[in-house]
């Protein structure tokens, strides 16, 4: 079995691997990198250039996993695509967008390379993909079968628990097992519920790390937090002022809504309107539809209904006025330059009455980094364009991840003791951290990190 790491660094960048096994040949995922542009934004697929791909497999349509998945296709012609049925109507929605995105920056950066791919060669690229529901085995050529009474490499979906339609990845090859996890939470979310992964035996697991370099703060749980966010908006409101949430459209957006809908029904908070942005509201449509035939909590909730929140565009989002008593859960959960939460959040980050609350992961160079790290009265700024601003807001932090804890991932490992484990998607510092770890109590497994661009025999 051969092995190579596509994703251009040790980083949650443009995730995407390579396998060979059995003769067949796949890429796992197909992502596009958060920070760089044009080319530098696609996975290092120059290190398969000479190599005919029989199928290329999506874990979830974070941008990070699904982003240039047309440009692959449009490279590999020859290839099958296959994912979950939630994971195709997400990632419809979000490839269409990822085009307008690229073509507002075609211009803003004057590069001729954008957009990477258009509306039609999208549209084009989704009606050849296959969707598979978990749980059921099916071989490259997308027929289900019965992976015991079969030789041919097979592969099936796990409910992964991170968004709707994330799934793990479990191929099954001459005997020999590889899993790879896409991104995963062990743990309930408001809305997603926790992972249901293999527990059979697997020979070579690939592992994301996210949070390899942080500890689950000791007596941290779910519930108390969630109380925490709740005391912390109610003391925002009572100062007179509003709160932003930075978030990610998908998966964030609607755990944040159903958490505020919680409050409400508890009388932890009284009525107060809610702001979204466009394409988070397109996501939640689809998490109101499928309501009833996904594996979630909470499935009556309609996101749209009970929360009703309104929709914030690129226009509207510059008249927006920051009112005490509002909640403004905006995209990008990174907080880019020009996205709604980057232009919100410069409008209330020089005034102490509102609220800058943040649930999630933000690299530490991105904006929402920079502003996470900043102490009261220091000068940031969170976009290059516009003049440096005091900081004078209320800034807080939550834990309300959707990747499982690096606790949770150490006992997943162990249980399943596999030969080889590969360590992914996390800075340095966290892959770093879960390779010390797991080499206290594995000492007959081998555990790699796959440097970017080289083939491994596995
Ligand atoms: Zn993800
Ligand atoms: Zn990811």
């Amino acid at each position: 079995m051969k092995f190579i790491n596509l994703t251009r660094g040790t980083e949650i960048g443009a995730n995407s691997y390579y396998v060979e096994a059995d003769g067949k040949r796949l890429v796992l995922d197909c992502g596009m990198h958060p920070k760089f542009e044009g080319d530098e934004a696609l996975p290092n697929l120059k290190a398969i250039a000479d190599r005919r791909l029989d199928a290329i497999l999506i874990s979830h349509s974070h941008q990070d996993h699904i982003g240039t998945l047309p440009v692959l296709m449009r490279r590999q012609p020859g290839a099958r695509v296959f994912m979950t049925e939630g994971t195709a109507e997400i990632g419809n929605t979000m490839l269409h967008n990822s085009v307008n995105v690229m073509t507002r920056q075609r211009e803003q950066l004057g590069t001729m390379l954008y957009p990477l791919f258009t509306h039609r060669e999208t549209d084009r690229a989704i009606d050849l993909w296959q969707s598979c529901p978990l749980r059921q085995a099916y071989t490259l050529s997308g027929e289900r079968v019965n992976w015991r009474s079969t030789d041919a490499l097979t592969f099936e979906f796990f409910d992964a628990g991170h968004v709707l339609g994330s799934a793990g990845i479990l191929l099954r090859a001459g005997g020999r097992t590889i899993f790879y996890t896409g991104d995963v939470n062990f743990d309930d979310q408001t809305v997603a519920r926790a992972a249901i992964f293999p527990e059979e035996r697997i020979d070579v697991l690939i592992i994301e790390c996210t949070r390899g370099d942080t500890p689950v703060p000791a007596g941290w749980t779910r519930t108390d937090e969630e109380q925490r966010l709740a005391r912390a908006i109610d003391s925002a409101f009572a100062r007179g002022g509003c709160v932003l949430i930075p978030v990610f459209a998908l998966g964030k957006t609607q755990e944040v809504l159903a958490m505020l809908h919680k409050f409400r029904r508890a009388k932890l908070l009284g009525a107060f309107p809610v702001y979204i942005g466009g394409l988070s509201s397109k996501l939640c449509e689809i998490y109101d539809r499928r309501a009833h035939m996904s594996r979630r909590q909470l499935p009556r909730l309609q996101l749209l209904g009970e929360p009703k929140p309104f929709i914030l565009d690129g226009q509207t989002i510059h008249a927006a006025p920051a009112r005490a008593g509002r909640i403004y859960v905006l995209s990008s959960g990174m907080m880019t330059p020009k996205t709604l939460s980057n232009i919100f959040a410069r409008r209330i980050v020089g005034n102490p009455r509102h609220s800058i609350f943040f649930v999630g992961y933000a690299d530490p160079e991105s904006a929402a980094g920079i502003l996470k790290s900043a102490l009261p009265e220091e000068q940031i700024t969170i976009d290059p364009d516009e003049p440096a601003q005091t900081l004078r807001c209320h800034v807080e932090q939550f834990q309300f991840s959707a990747h499982a804890s690096r606790e949770s991932i150490v006992q997943y490992v162990e249980r399943l003791r596999p030969k080889k484990i590969l360590l992914i998607h996390g800075d340095p510092l966290a892959v770093e951290w879960m390779c010390a770890r797991l080499s206290l109590d594995l000492s007959n497994s081998e555990i790699i990190v796959p440097a970017p661009g080289v083939e491994l025999e596995l």
